[in-house]
């Protein structure tokens, strides 16, 4: 088999859902399983480190409301639950965390997302192809999100 557990990085914005759609056709294809991950980005990373109060409620409130999110964009693919994953992190180490831990063989990104718009290839699908524990590919996105 060429590959058999297909990880899909999702930001869950609305240009993912062609890089989900993609990963989702690749493992049918491949009989492969497909997991989707979702990194919640810790509040105090996002605002540069440094902020005096305490966040763990509204970290909560973010990753109570990520499980929301990953249920409403994951409907149309009829997939398990334990195959949605939500981890909370850096998203590059999460993704490759979750992708060593779950013994999956190749890694689907975006080629950008909310941090990448203006880039070629988005920070995160940059940093997800370094130290990568298997394959990945990086599914280019148009500019208004459209293949
Ligand atoms: P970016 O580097 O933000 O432009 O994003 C590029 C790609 O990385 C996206 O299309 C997603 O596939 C993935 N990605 C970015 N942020 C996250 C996140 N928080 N959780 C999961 N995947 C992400």
């Amino acid at each position: 088999m060429l590959y058999s557990h297909v990880l899909v990085a999702v930001d869950l914005i609305d240009e993912c859902r062609s890089v989900a759609d993609h990963a989702m056709a690749l493992a049918k294809a491949l009989d492969a399983k497909l997991t989707l991950l979702h990194v919640v980005e810790p509040l105090a990373m996002a605002y540069g480190g440094d902020v005096p109060m305490d966040l763990s409620m509204l970290q909560q409130q973010q990753f109570d409301q990520a499980r929301e999110r990953m249920k409403a964009f994951a409907g149309d693919y009829d997939l398990p639950e334990e195959h949605l994953q939500i981890a909370f992190g850096h998203p590059r180490h999460e993704i490759h965390r979750v992708s060593t831990e779950q013994n999956c063989d190749l890694i689907v990104v975006g080629s950008h997302g909310r941090h990448g718009l203006a880039l070629l290839l988005g920070s995160t699908a940059n940093d997800v192809l370094h130290g990568a524990p298997c394959d990945v590919i990086a599914v280019r996105l148009g500019k208004k999100g459209k293949k």
